[in-house]
């Protein structure tokens, strides 16, 4: 069997996409959405992992999967492709609201505290 040079394998999550990928190399997996970071600022490769920690609505029709490198830690943003995995996107942009950063269970005390009517009795 002939192995195809157009597949795609993620070094991050192992996973090969199962039909050929003809355009050129997806800058993002679309299964964990990480990537790997190819050249830092001053132009050097770096091969950390991007790891896709935040989604951002640019526009209605244009979301920018933000990543952030493992090993040298810069910001990259690369645009949401029509491959790329609902689930993951969708539970990468909703991990704020699952876990606030501020303790959610003592938001009367909280709502008190800032002169409001926090008192639920
Ligand atoms: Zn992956
Ligand atoms: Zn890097």
């Amino acid at each position: 069997m002939k192995e195809s040079q157009n597949k795609f394998k993620c070094l991050n999550c192992g996973w090969i996409s199962s039909e050929d990928i003809n355009e050129e190399q997806p800058e993002h997996c679309p299964n964990c959405l990480a990537g790997i970071h190819t050249e830092n600022e001053e132009g050097y490769e770096c091969g950390g992992i991007l790891e896709a920690v935040g989604i951002w609505v640019k526009t209605d029709d244009e979301w920018m999967i933000i990543q952030r490198c493992s090993l040298c830690g810069e910001m990259h943003l690369t645009p949401v492709r029509k491959r790329d995995s609902v689930v993951k996107l969708l539970s990468i942009a909703s991990k704020p609201m699952s876990s606030p950063p501020f303790p959610i269970d003592r938001l009367e005390e909280l709502t008190r505290i800032m002169g409001g009517r926090g008192n639920i009795k």
